[in-house]
């Protein structure tokens, strides 16, 4: 069985690029075949696998709005059983899209390949702009990251909410697969005290691991490297790999 899951939260910064790249890798490493798609203009997912946004050939772009076919655009990366379909600024312009069922393109491109992979994970942009909408019509599910930061919660009425509209209107099978408490600190208060909000807000909807705050999470980017090649030891890496774990042991059947 494959299944897709949108990596969403309109809030910008709170870890969604890595979460999508380090998660989508450790699935990889765990034996699992993956797509990681980047529906985001900013292209970080595309260049957080090493990719040159300027170099790229084919993106997500020509796939929504000219009918590529997805293989087409489809990128192998340094890690066996992690795949990409790419994006960069162009992809903007597909936030315009103006034809009928403008909604569900992406779920149309992504039925393309989706029996060729176990996961496909969508980076999502920082907006619940028409890419959004369109990631989220295409998922089995969404996974919304939450720093554990001040006002984590501020913004997640709105995100339910649109999930609930896309849910009745385009996507009636769209589940939350969870939240996931990022770039936490045990050594602040704050840190604990969004943890124990949102697990008392939202209690068996919260992923038990905690991704940590951690540097190399932060560098490994700039290397085009999923953290978990960077370096397998660091603590980012040991949170992203226990959060597939639990992810698997979730979807078991
Ligand atoms: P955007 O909304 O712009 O797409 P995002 O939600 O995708 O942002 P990221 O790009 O993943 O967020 O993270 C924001 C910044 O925080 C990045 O510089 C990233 O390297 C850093 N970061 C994310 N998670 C961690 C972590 N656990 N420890 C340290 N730094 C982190
Ligand atoms: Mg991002």
């Amino acid at each position: 069985m494959s299944k897709i899951i949108a990596i969403a939260n309109q809030k910008g910064g709170v870890g969604k690029t890595t979460t999508s790249v380090n998660l989508a890798a450790s699935l990889a490493v765990l034996e699992q075949k993956v797509l990681l798609v980047d529906a985001d203009p900013q292209g970080n997912a595309t260049t957080g696998v090493g990719y040159d946004l300027k170099e790229l050939k084919a993106t997500i772009y020509e796939c929504l709005v000219d009918g590529l076919e997805p293989k087409e655009a489809i990128l192998k990366t340094d890690i066996e059983n992690l795949f990409l379909l790419p994006s960069n600024i162009d992809l903007v312009g597909a936030e315009m899209l103006n034809f009928e069922e403008k909604e569900s393109v992406m779920a149309k491109v992504l039925a393309k390949v989706k029996d060729d992979y176990d996961y496909i994970l969508i980076d999502c942009s920082p907006s619940l702009g028409l890419l959004t909408v369109n990631s989220l019509a295409a998922a089995n599910s969404v996974m919304i990251p939450v720093q554990c930061q001040y006002f984590a919660l501020e913004g997640l009425g709105k995100l339910l909410n649109t999930i609930k509209i896309i849910q009745k209107r385009l996507n009636t099978a769209l589940e939350i697969e969870g939240f996931v408490l990022t770039m936490y600190d045990g050594r602040v208060r704050l840190s604990n005290q969004v943890v124990a909000e949102v697990r008392k807000h939202f209690e068996e909807m919260v992923f038990d691991t905690l991704i940590q705050q951690n540097v190399k999470l932060a560098e490994a980017p700039s290397y085009g490297q999923p953290v978990i090649l960077y370096d397998a030891e660091c603590r980012g890496s040991v949170n992203y790999l226990s959060l597939a774990n639990e992810l698997l042991e979730k979807n078991k059947k």
